[in-house]
């Protein structure tokens, strides 16, 4: 970095895997921005070590099993959980930081480049079928059973649980909120994001709520999810589908993002064609290269920015990086089976 660079010349040293998560730089979104009149800011969470917004999440979980002593640095430990992926990637790189083993339960049809590098990484990876959140063969039931087995043979063992674990919602209202507060100086008008767990609304909404209570909250949704119809009307309706990965509940509300249904003020739903454009668009105009989900964020921070009227700011999540998803969003086989537009230097 130079000193006449836009960047800040003073980057601390850092520890290490945990010490490197976070601080991830908020991006401009030029095209985004001059469509609309508005600033949307994109917060480059592909960044962080492990490539995504869930490194937090994994870090805020272990560091609070250590708190409670159910970890303990230097001693023999497994972390288990079940996972899309990336909150996979999170925990057995901070495991490999601190000496621990991670299991990592993850459903067959997830990315071929998100299994690869779990396994690169030494995580003990367990395929799964893909199945109802009702059925014990669901990735999220088996790694609790598998922890609970362990627990009960003696092991020191614990289950992230990040669906209902809140302190993964907590690193987000500790680190990101603040980070978003932090780097626009207040100006922040409304704040747009998908849900996995919740983790990364209902942190970054309670923080900003706190700081500015006109702040707007809308949750992104994917087609498929039945996040969109709970916000609007209390009841958990899904419809059609998604190719994205992380995002999207059909049946249940998370624990992690339940008790923030007071501080979101609504919610949109973007179709994949929707998303996909954007996360072409921005590779081949601005040099980005994002996820599925971060897609939809965009998207959705384009259609509030729209709603709300020009000059405004409007913040989002780069969730991830496009290269997590080559065999799917820029493998033209896979987009032209689904009817999905190819991008042009891929055709
Ligand atoms: N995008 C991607 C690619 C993810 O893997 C996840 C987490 N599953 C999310 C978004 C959602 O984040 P959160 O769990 O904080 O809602």
């Amino acid at each position: 970095m130079t000193a006449d660079s836009q960047h800040p010349t003073l980057v601390p040293v850092v520890d290490g895997f945990a010490g490197a998560v976070g601080q991830t730089p908020l991006i401009r979104l030029r095209r985004a921005s001059e469509a609309t009149g508005c600033e949307i800011l994109g917060k480059a969470e592909f960044m962080n070590p492990g490539g995504s917004v869930k490194d937090r999440a994994a870090l805020g979980i272990i560091e609070d099993a250590e708190r409670r002593g159910q970890l303990v640095p230097g001693e023999p430990g497994t972390v288990v959980e079940g996972t899309a992926g990336n909150t996979g990637i999170g925990l057995t790189l901070v495991a490999n930081a601190r000496g621990y083993k991670s299991i990592i339960v993850v459903p067959e049809t997830q990315s071929r480049e998100k299994l690869d590098f779990l396994r690169m990484i030494g995580a003990d990876l367990r395929l799964v079928q893909p199945k109802p959140l009702r059925d014990p063969g669901h990735y999220v039931n088996t790694s609790r059973r598998i922890a609970e087995e362990m627990a009960a043979g003696g092991e020191r063992v614990v289950w992230a649980n990040q669906f209902g674990n809140l302190a993964n919602g907590e690193a987000h209202e500790k680190t990101t909120g603040p980070e978003i507060w932090d780097r626009t100086e207040g100006r922040v008008d409304a704040f747009t994001c998908s849900c996995g767990t919740g983790g990364t609304l209902a942190g970054v909404a309670r923080f900003l709520k706190g700081k500015k209570p006109g702040v707007r909250i809308v949750l992104a949704d994917p087609m498929g999810s039945g996040l969109y119809s709970w916000v609007k009307t209390g009841e958990v309706k899904a419809e059609g589908n998604s190719i994205t990965e992380g995002i999207g509940q059909a049946t249940a509300v998370p624990g992690n993002l339940e008790p923030a249904r007071g501080v979101i003020d609504d919610a949109v739903q973007v179709p994949d064609p929707e998303a996909l454009e954007q996360v072409f668009d921005l590779l081949q105009h601005e040099g980005l290269s994002i996820g599925g989900s971060a897609g939809i964020n965009v998207a959705a921070a384009i259609r509030v920015a729209r709603q709300m009227g020009p000059g405004h700011t409007v913040v989002t999540i780069l969730c991830d990086g496009g290269a997590r998803y080559q065999s799917k969003l820029f493998n033209p086989e896979f987009l032209r089976a689904r009817d999905l537009p190819v991008p042009s230097w891929l055709a």
